[in-house]
């Protein structure tokens, strides 16, 4: 057993996406209810996700976007139609949180105080661009991650492991042209964003090869998905020898949700954790950072998060 740091903030159950809109803040308050029920919270360890300030942000994302976003959230409830998604007074210091909750993690994994990271963020973010919100994402919580540990700790391989039933263009975006941060996807092929994330998308001059995208047939179950990663995804990390591993948590392919339309269980979502324990085991020292991105059945998030997690506290 190991002990999982997790960064949480209350604003992350604040963020109001508008009236009966999947993206609703009873997603995090279940997921926490659900983790401190089980017999492995004595091994949790809940820290509070820090406020990213602008200069990490913008490791990522272009100022005037980000403050024209706080702007817009500052003036009041409003619908982004690029994000499909209501902001409020509450939505910008909580994506503030949510980017925050991944760097708060990295200071903690690296400084030793665990081997493994979660949190439940909110908003998500690997849809963000660096200059648009987008599917229900203001800041890109994961790319920002992953640039403040290659600036902060001087890391140079660093794998990003998606498996959100929707492709990761954001994040893909962020490392386009980067050999220093190996994005593999798994997403349903040709479901939102459309025409993004083709297997052949694999980044271009020194990033090319660096992009790694499984499109995977609507409907794909356990079976087929762990065969998936194990033909494309494994033996690409084990060449990569990440020194940290980050993953883009997303639920929405678990067989329960409205929007995904895969079939996974919590079976598969725990085999997914085992895969990345033995790989951050091999080059990473066992550093696993997790960060939430999608899931709307909140019976199938909280199957998948605790199936997830607590795989991942067996060590
Ligand atoms: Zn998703």
């Amino acid at each position: 057993m190991q002990s999982l740091l997790l960064a949480y903030h209350e604003l992350f159950i604040e963020h109001d996406a508008g009236p009966s809109h999947p993206e609703r803040p009873e997603r995090i308050s279940t997921v926490m209810n659900a983790i401190k029920s089980t017999p492995w919270y004595e091994n949790v360890r809940i820290v509070e996700a820090r406020e990213a300030n602008p200069e990490e942000v913008a490791l990522i994302h272009n100022p005037l976007y980000f403050n024209a976003m706080r702007r817009l959230c500052e003036a009041g409830g409003q619908y982004l139609p690029s994000m499909e998604s209501n902001i409020g007074p509450e939505s910008y210091p909580a994506a503030l949180r949510a980017a925050g909750a991944g760097l708060t993690l990295s200071d903690g994994i690296m400084n030793g105080k665990s081997n493994i990271g979660f949190a439940p963020t909110r908003p998500p973010g690997h849809h963000a661009t660096k200059e648009r919100p987008m599917g229900f994402c203001i800041f890109n919580n994961i790319a920002i991650t992953a640039k403040y540990l290659i600036n902060k700790y001087n890391i140079d391989r660093i794998c990003i492991i998606d498996f959100d039933v929707h492709h990761g263009n954001g994040t893909e975006e962020a490392f386009w042209y980067d050999p220093r941060v190996l994005y593999c996807s798994l997403h349903r092929d040709n479901l939102f964003p459309y025409n993004k994330g083709r297997q052949n998308d694999t980044g271009e001059k020194e990033g090319k090869g660096f992009t790694i995208n499984i499109p995977l047939h609507a409907g794909c179950d356990n079976e087929a998905f762990i065969k998936a990663f194990d033909r494309y995804i494994v033996p690409k990390v084990e060449e990569f020898e990440p020194q940290i591993l980050l993953a883009s948590a997303g639920f929405d392919a678990h067989i329960r949700d409205i929007i995904g339309g895969m079939r996974l269980t919590g079976e598969t979502y725990a085999a997914i954790a085992e895969r990345l324990l033995k790989l951050a085991s091999a080059s990473a020292e066992g550093r696993i950072i997790s960060l939430l991105e999608g899931g709307y059945d909140l019976e199938g998030l909280v199957e998948g998060v605790l199936s997830y997690l607590g795989r991942l506290i067996e060590g």
